[in-house]
């Protein structure tokens, strides 16, 4: 069991996520999207697990975000084994292990792009646990620092699409998932935002490719607390709302 937040703390998260969930129905209204469509991931990251466990408690929310290996397996440890965590920091390759075998309602890792870690983490999950959703990560900025799969490479884009389908019976290929440059972050709200709009194309282009009937068969998991709201206008699944929801993070002693 995780410890309890303090009242104060339990109004905040809900208030907080009240806000976003009503800023998400808004935008999705105003750019004719199902609000339904769209899904807010709470990114808990440095928060403790008793802010997650109020926002489970109070307003049913099962999907979470987590960054850090040992954070996620811990937190996993004390909060309810019916939420579905979601794996969206960068993700070495000895690690991969632990996520993977030992958080059982793991539902998803949205930041691996190479074959020899996609394999480790399906190897890693036990057949009897449920399958792991894989968005693969894609560099749609072009920075260096930036990891996933470049957005132009689609050839290479369909082969771990394909080796993901046809060679992992532990993972499911579910979409794709971007964070974007900050620079395109800041742009106003008349103008695109290129990184999210590559996604989408990237994303047009997959579903032609595997000749899908309905292209939202693929998801995008794009769009943070400052860029969300233009995110859902060019149609992503997923946003990923930390500061939002939590308040800021406490980067004092960390690495
Ligand atoms: C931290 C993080 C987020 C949430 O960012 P906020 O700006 O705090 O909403 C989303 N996606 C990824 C990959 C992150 O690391």
């Amino acid at each position: 069991m995780a410890a309890k937040a303090t009242a104060e703390r339990i109004l905040e998260l809900s208030q907080n996520y009240a806000k976003i969930a009503a800023r998400v129905t808004a935008a999705a209204t105003k750019h004719n999207r199902n609000p339904n469509h769209i899904k807010i991931l709470p990114v808990s990251k440095w928060k403790p697990a008793s802010d997650i466990q109020a926002l489970y408690d109070n307003d049913n929310l099962r999907h979470f975000g987590e960054n850090y290996a040992q954070e996620l397996v811990e937190k996993a440890q004390v909060l309810p084994e019916d939420i579905q965590w979601h794996f969206i920091g960068a993700l070495q390759s000895n690690k991969i292990k632990d996520v993977a075998g030992k958080v059982k309602n793991l539902y998803s890792v949205e930041s691996l792009s190479e074959e020899k870690k996609i394999k480790k983490l399906n190897d890693s999950r036990q057949p009897n646990w449920p399958k792991v959703n894989v968005f693969l990560q894609i560099n749609t900025s072009s920075e260096e620092q930036k990891s996933g799969l470049s957005y132009d490479d689609k050839e290479g884009v369909l082969k771990q699409v394909e080796f993901i389908t046809n060679q992992c019976e532990n993972l499911i290929f579910k979409g794709f998932m971007t964070i974007g440059s900050i620079e395109q972050s800041k742009r106003s709200d008349s103008e695109e935002n290129q990184d999210f709009k590559r996604l989408v194309e990237l994303k047009q282009w997959l579903a032609e490719q595997l000749k899908l009937a309905n292209q939202d068969d693929i998801e995008l998991s794009m769009g943070m607390s400052s860029d969300f709201e233009e995110a859902i206008r060019q149609g992503t699944s997923y946003v990923r709302i930390g500061t939002n929801i939590f308040g800021a993070r406490d980067y004092s002693g960390k690495k």
